[in-house]
C-alpha cells in the first residue's frame, strides 16, 4: 500500500473550469484507491483487458487547492487472478510480479473522447445491424465521413467530427444527458441494469475477493454520482457484510445508495450458491440468512432470487423462492448448453411441487455484458420468446472478477438510446429502472404471465456434469456439514425445551449461525463443485474444520443437558469405564442399527454387544429405536422383537421377522458370498457376478453382466474440473476386487475386504451384510455397504462403481431437494441424451414394475443410468484450475439396496435417509433409570402419514437467546417426499406446552394459524396438528411453547434431579 501526495502542476491547475483533472494510475494488476481517512473511493484493474478501469477523477475542490491525497493499495492479481501461463484456468502461478506501467496526472481532451465514443457506437451499429437497413448505412457513412474530416493535426476536426456523428444520435443529444431516456419510445424493450459478478472465490481465495467487493462497489457507488441513470444490482448477503465489517464507511455509502434506490439488492440468499447439491434445508438457510441480512441492515427483502451462474437449476427451487418471500427469477447459465438450444428467455417456471416462478434467461445471453449495440440487439433478435413478450434484460458490466459497468458503457448506452429515438431499427434501451420494474412489466405486457410458455421440472445444465464429482472432499465436507447442522439444531432445541440437567442452558444461536453461515459460504458456485483453485479449498476445509469441532461441542453440550453424564462412544474415543451404550435417533424415523463401538477391554461392555472382532477390540451392538423415542438401546439379536403391549402395529412386523442366515464364505480363493436371509452377493474372479433376493429367488443382475468398480479416461475438450464429456463413456476399464478376505463373519456383520491396485493408486473396499434389513418397514430388505479409502493419484480418469441389472425402465430416480426428480435411461432425443452423467443427492434409483435396486450415498453427488446399468460416481482426477484437485486420501461409502416394489412402493427414500444419519453412540455413566429423556415419547412425531417427512428442529429465529427462557418458538421443516398427497398428523407429545401454531414461510412469517387439537391424557394433553400435503410440498410449523412447558412439567413428573 502506497500513500500518494499530488501536486497538481499550474499547467494543470489553470484550465478550463468543466475540465477534468484525472490521475491515471495503472499498476498491471488490480488495486484500490482510498481517501486518506480509509474510505475506498475507487477500484483499479490495470492492463490493457477490456476492463482496464485506471483513471480517478481529481475531485474539483482539489484542484483549486493543487494539492490531492490519497492512498493506493495494489493486489498481486489480476482481474482474474494469477493464471501461470495466462490461459484463464491455469492453475496460479504463484511467482507472478506485477510492475507500475504507469502513474500520470492528466487533462484529458474530453472532446477527444467523446469523438472516439461517437465512433466506436457507429462501428457497433454498423457491424450489427443487417446491410439493407437505413440505420446500418447511415451509420457507415458518417463513420466513414468522419474519417475524411477528422486530422490529427487539427484539434478543431474533433468538433466538426461530432457534429456529424450527431446526424445519427439527434440534435444537441450530448446535452440531454440522462433525459435521453425521457424521448422516444415510451415502452421499454431492452432494461439495462449495471451488474458486477464477483465470484466469491474461483481463481482467487475468498480474502481476494473482499478487496474486490470493495474495489468493485466503490466504483459503481462513484459512476452513480456522475450518471443519474445508472441502477446498479447486486447479490450475496456474504458480501455485504463482508463490506460491513472491513469497510464500515463504504458500506454507509453504498447503504445511501441502496436506500436511493439506486444500488438495488437481489438475490436474496447468502451467496449465488450452487443449486444442485446443497440439501433442500441449505437451500433454505440460504434465503433465511440472505434476506433476514438484508431485511436487518437495509430493511428491505429481495424480491428476485439472482443465480445466472450457477451450473444447473433445481427444480425444487420455484417453490423454495416463493416461500421465501420471492416471485421472479433471473439466470442465463443454460446458453452455455453444449448439446441444445434452451427453447425460452421469459417463462413460467413450474417446479416439481407445481408452484411457479417467472423465469428470464436474458437473450443478450451472458451477465458480463459489455453494453454494446450488439448486446442491446441481440436482446430482441435472440429473444425466443418474441411472440408472448419481447423485453430483456441487459445485465451489463465486467463480472466474475467483479468490476461492474465502466463509464464508456453509459456513455455508449445514452448514444444508443439517442440514435434508437430517432430511428426504430434498434431497440429502445432503457436505464433508471430496477429488475423488480422489468418483471413487473412482464407480468402486465402477459396477462399476469399468462400468455408466457411453461417450462416443468429442473433446469438441467447440459454442461459443467463434472462438477457433481470434483473435489470430493468438498462434497463430503458439504453433506457432513450439513447433516451436523441439522442434528445440533435438533438437539439443542430439544436441550433448550427440557433443561434435564443442566437448568441454566442457553441455545447456541450465534454459533449456530456462525457454523451456518461458513456452510452456506462454502457452496458458493465455484466452490462446491470444485471448479476453484487449490488454495480456495484450503479456506473451504479450514471452515469444515472449524464447522465440524464448534457443532460437536455444541453436541456435547446438548447431550449432556438432556442425558446424564456420558461420553461419545466411536473409533476415535476408546472407552475408560463400564457403562451403559445408548445411541440417540435424530431422525423422526424408527429404526435399527448395528453399530461397531470401541470395547476398551472393558467386559461390561462386552455383555451388552452381541459380536466382538477377531481382535476383540470392537464390538457389534445391535441399537433398538423401534418405539416413539429418540433413544436407541441395545438390543438382543432376536430378543425385544415384540412390542411391549398386546397391541402389533404394522411396524413391528418386520421386527418380528429375525433376519437368520448371516454367513459369508469363499472357496478360499477368487469366489466370495456375503448372505444373510434376505440377499446375497457373489464375488467372483474379481468381479461382482450375482445380487440375488433370496426371498424371491431373484437374480437382480442382467446375464452375462458384472458389477463393481470401473475406471474412465477422462479428457473434456476445455473446462477441466467442471466437464465430463459423453466420450469418457466409450472407454471403461473394470477393475477386479482383487486380495479379497473375509473380515467379519456375523452373528450381527459378514464382511469382506478387498485392497485393488491401479496405476499409482490404492482402493480398499469393504463389503458388509448386517443381520438387520434397512429400515422396520415391512417387507425391507438389507443394505450391501461398500466402504472406500482410496489414496488416489491418477490425473484425467474417472473412477465410478456400477451394476447391470436385470431392471428395464425408461426413467430412473434420483433424489432431489424435497423430492426426487426422474431422468431418462434412454438416449431417444437429444434432450435424453444430454442427461449422461445427473446430479442425486442420497439415493439413485431404478426400479420397474414390483422391484428395483438403489445405490446408497453418504458423499458423492454424481450418478448415471444408462439403460440397465446403473453407476455412482466417485473420483475424478482433473489439473485445472487446481492441479492437484483430489489427489491423495479419500474416504467415503455407499450402498447397494434392493427393494421389492417399485420405487414408489418402496423404503428407499427413508433408507438413504437413515444411512446419512448414523446414531450418537453415547456411554452413559449412570444409571439409565437416571435420564428422563429414556421415559419420554418424542416431542415430535408424525402419525398417518409415511410420506411426510420431518426434515427439521430448530428453534424460532426471532427468540430471546440470552438467558434461559420458559417461553419460546420451535419450528419445525416438513416435506412430502414421495410426490403425491398426504393428510399428515402432527403429534406433539403432553409434556410439551403448546401455547399456540402457524404455519410460516422459510423466513418464520407467521401466515397461518393452525388448530390445534387436544387429546386429553392422566397429566398432559397430547397435540395433534393436520396438515394437508400435495407432492413435494414443503411446510413450516412454527410452535410457541407456553411458560408451563419445561420446568414445572418436570417438577410434576418427578423427574427432576
Ligand atoms: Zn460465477
Amino acid at each position: 500500500m502506497n500513500a500518494f501526495s499530488v501536486r497538481i502542476p499550474e499547467t494543470c491547475a489553470s484550465g478550463a473550469v468543466t475540465e477534468q483533472r484525472v490521475v491515471e494510475f495503472d499498476p498491471d494488476c488490480e488495486a484500490m484507491i482510498f481517501s486518506t481517512d480509509g474510505t475506498p473511493l475507487q477500484g483499479i484493474t490495470g492492463g490493457y483487458g477490456g476492463d482496464r478501469r485506471v483513471e480517478h477523477i481529481i475531485p474539483r475542490t482539489a484542484v483549486q487547492k493543487g494539492t490531492y491525497e490519497i492512498v493506493i493499495e495494489s493486489s498481486c492479481n489480476g482481474m482474474f487472478g494469477v493464471p501461470w501461463n495466462g490461459d484463464t484456468i491455469a492453475p496460479p502461478d504463484m511467482n507472478r510480479y506485477f510492475r507500475l506501467v504507469s502513474a500520470d496526472i492528466v487533462v484529458p481532451n474530453e472532446e477527444a473522447w467523446g469523438l472516439m465514443l461517437d465512433f466506436t457506437t457507429l462501428r457497433e451499429i454498423a457491424d450489427t445491424l443487417p446491410g439493407n437497413t437505413s440505420l446500418q448505412n447511415k451509420a457507415l457513412v458518417t463513420a466513414n465521413e468522419i474519417m475524411n474530416v477528422f486530422s490529427k493535426n487539427d484539434i478543431s476536426s474533433v468538433a466538426r467530427s461530432r457534429k456529424l456523428a450527431a446526424e445519427v444520435f439527434g440534435e444537441s443529444w450530448e446535452k440531454k444527458g440522462e433525459k435521453i431516456y425521457d424521448e422516444g419510445a415510451k415502452r421499454a424493450q431492452i432494461w439495462g441494469i449495471g451488474y458486477c459478478h464477483i465470484d466469491t472465490a474461483w481463481l482467487w481465495p475468498y480474502s481476494v475477493t473482499q478487496q474486490k467487493v470493495a474495489r468493485s462497489w466503490s466504483t459503481q457507488v462513484d459512476l452513480m454520482e456522475r450518471y443519474p441513470e445508472h441502477r446498479f444490482t447486486c447479490s450475496q448477503a456474504q458480501q455485504y457484510k463482508w463490506l460491513e465489517q472491513l469497510y464500515p464507511p463504504l458500506f454507509e455509502r453504498v447503504k445511501e445508495k441502496v436506500m436511493e434506490g439506486k444500488f438495488q439488492l437481489v438475490g436474496g440468499a447468502w451467496v449465488e450458491n450452487d443449486a444442485n447439491m446443497p440439501s433442500g434445508e441449505a437451500l433454505v438457510r440460504q434465503f433465511l440468512y440472505g434476506q433476514r441480512y438484508f431485511q436487518s441492515r437495509f430493511g428491505k427483502r429481495c424480491e428476485t432470487a439472482w443465480l445466472p451462474d450457477s451450473f444447473g437449476l433445481t427444480g425444487a427451487y420455484p417453490q423454495l423462492i416463493r416461500l421465501a418471500g420471492m416471485k421472479y427469477f433471473f439466470t442465463q447459465k443454460l446458453s452455455w448448453n453444449n448439446v441444445n438450444v434452451f427453447p425460452h428467455s421469459t417463462f413460467n417456471w413450474i417446479g416439481i411441487d407445481g408452484s411457479q416462478v417467472l423465469c428470464h434467461m436474458t437473450p443478450v445471453d451472458t451477465y458480463t455484458a459489455q453494453a454494446t449495440v450488439g448486446d442491446v440487439n441481440r436482446g430482441l433478435t435472440n429473444n425466443k420468446n418474441i411472440e408472448s413478450n419481447d423485453a430483456a434484460l441487459l445485465v451489463f458490466g465486467n463480472g466474475d472478477g467483479g468490476g461492474g459497468p465502466l463509464s464508456k458503457m453509459l456513455e455508449n448506452l445514452r448514444r444508443i438510446r439517442a440514435t434508437s429515438n430517432q430511428s426504430r431499427e434498434l431497440p429502445p434501451v432503457y436505464m433508471g429502472s430496477s429488475v423488480e420494474d422489468f418483471f413487473d412489466s412482464v407480468l402486465t405486457d402477459t396477462k399476469g404471465g399468462t400468455t408466457l410458455p411453461n417450462w416443468s421440472g429442473e433446469l438441467y445444465l447440459e454442461f459443467h456434469r463434472g462438477t457433481y464429482t470434483s473435489h470430493g472432499s468438498i462434497k463430503k465436507g458439504n453433506r457432513k456439514s450439513e447433516i451436523l447442522l441439522r442434528d445440533v439444531e435438533h438437539v439443542a432445541t430439544l436441550a433448550s425445551l427440557y433443561r434435564y440437567h443442566k437448568d441454566n442452558y442457553v441455545y447456541p444461536k450465534s454459533t449456530i449461525d456462525t457454523c451456518w453461515e461458513k456452510v452456506l459460504l462454502n457452496q458458493f458456485h465455484d466452490v462446491l463443485p470444485g471448479s476453484a483453485i487449490g488454495m480456495v479449498y484450503e479456506d473451504a476445509e479450514k471452515l469444515y474444520a472449524e464447522v465440524s469441532k464448534d457443532g460437536q461441542a455444541l453436541l456435547e453440550a446438548a447431550f449432556n443437558t438432556l442425558l446424564p453424564p456420558s461420553v461419545a462412544l466411536d473409533a476415535a474415543s476408546a472407552p475408560k469405564a463400564a457403562g451403559e451404550i445408548v445411541g440417540y435417533n435424530t431422525t423422526f424415523f424408527r429404526r435399527r442399527d448395528v453399530v461397531a463401538v470401541p470395547l476398551g477391554g472393558i467386559q461390561q461392555l462386552k455383555s451388552q454387544v452381541i459380536q466382538v472382532s477377531k481382535d476383540g477390540n470392537t464390538g457389534y451392538a445391535l441399537l433398538d429405536c423401534s418405539e416413539d423415542g429418540h433413544v436407541s438401546r441395545c438390543s438382543g439379536l432376536f430378543a425385544h422383537c415384540m412390542p411391549p403391549s398386546g397391541l402389533l402395529p404394522s411396524y413391528f412386523i418386520s421386527l418380528a421377522r429375525p433376519l437368520t442366515h448371516l454367513q459369508v464364505y469363499t472357496n478360499s480363493s477368487d469366489h466370495f458370498v456375503l448372505r444373510n436371509s434376505s440377499v446375497q452377493l457373489t464375488i467372483s474372479n474379481g468381479r461382482i457376478t450375482s445380487l440375488l433376493d433370496v426371498e424371491l429367488g431373484r437374480e437382480l443382475l442382467a446375464k452375462g453382466q458384472t458389477g463393481g468398480l470401473v475406471i474412465f479416461d477422462d479428457r473434456p475438450n476445455y473446462w477441466d474440473a467442471w466437464d465430463v464429456e459423453i466420450h469418457h463413456l466409450e472407454t471403461p476399464h473394470p477393475l477386479e476386487f482383487t486380495n479379497v478376505s473375509i473380515i467379519t463373519d456375523g452373528p450381527l456383520r459378514a464382511g469382506v475386504r478387498s485392497v485393488i491396485k491401479y496405476g499409482q493408486s490404492t482402493i480398499t473396499v469393504t463389503i458388509s451384510l448386517d443381520a438387520i434389513t434397512a429400515t422396520v418397514k415391512p417387507g425391507s430388505r438389507s443394505y450391501f455397504l461398500f466402504d472406500a479409502e482410496v489414496d488416489w493419484h491418477e490425473r484425467h480418469e474417472f473412477l465410478k462403481f456400477e451394476l447391470p441389472l436385470d431392471i428395464h425402465n425408461d426413467f430412473a430416480t434420483y433424489e432431489t431437494q424435497f423430492g426426487h426428480v426422474q431422468r431418462p435411461t434412454h438416449k431417444n432425443t437429444t434432450w435424453d441424451m444430454a442427461k449422461f452423467e445427473v446430479c442425486g443427492h442420497k439415493y439413485a434409483d431404478l426400479s420397474e414394475y414390483g422391484y428395483g435396486v438403489a445405490i446408497l450415498s453418504e458423499s458423492k453427488y454424481g450418478f448415471s443410468c444408462r439403460g440397465n446399468v446403473l453407476r455412482i460416481s466417485l473420483l475424478r482426477a482433473a489439473t485445472a484450475p487446481d492441479a492437484e484437485q483430489d489427489q491423495g486420501q479419500h474416504a467415503f461409502s455407499w450402498a447397494v439396496l434392493p427393494h421389492k416394489g417399485s420405487f414408489l412402493e418402496s423404503d428407499v427414500p427413508m433408507a438413504a435417509y437413515l444411512f446419512n444419519s448414523p446414531v450418537y453412540v453415547r456411554l452413559l455413566s449412570k444409571d439409565i433409570t437416571q435420564a428422563p429423556l429414556l421415559q419420554t415419547e418424542s416431542p415430535f412425531y408424525i402419525e398417518s402419514a409415511s410420506n411426510v417427512f420431518l426434515e427439521t428442529i430448530k428453534r424460532g429465529e426471532d427468540d430471546q437467546f440470552s438467558k434461559p427462557s420458559s417461553s419460546m418458538t420451535v419450528v419445525l421443516r416438513l416435506y412430502e417426499a414421495f410426490g403425491g398427497h398426504a393428510k399428515a398428523k402432527l403429534k406433539i407429545a403432553g409434556h410439551v406446552s403448546l401455547a399456540g401454531a402457524y404455519i410460516t414461510n422459510l423466513l418464520e412469517d407467521e401466515e397461518e394459524p393452525l388448530q390445534i387439537q387436544r387429546t386429553p391424557g392422566m397429566q398432559d394433553s397430547t397435540s395433534y396438528l393436520t396438515l394437508d400435503f400435495h407432492s413435494f410440498e414443503v411446510k413450516t410449523v412454527k410452535l410457541h411453547i407456553g411458560p408451563s412447558a419445561t420446568i414445572s412439567d418436570r417438577s410434576d413428573r418427578g423427574i427432576l434431579p
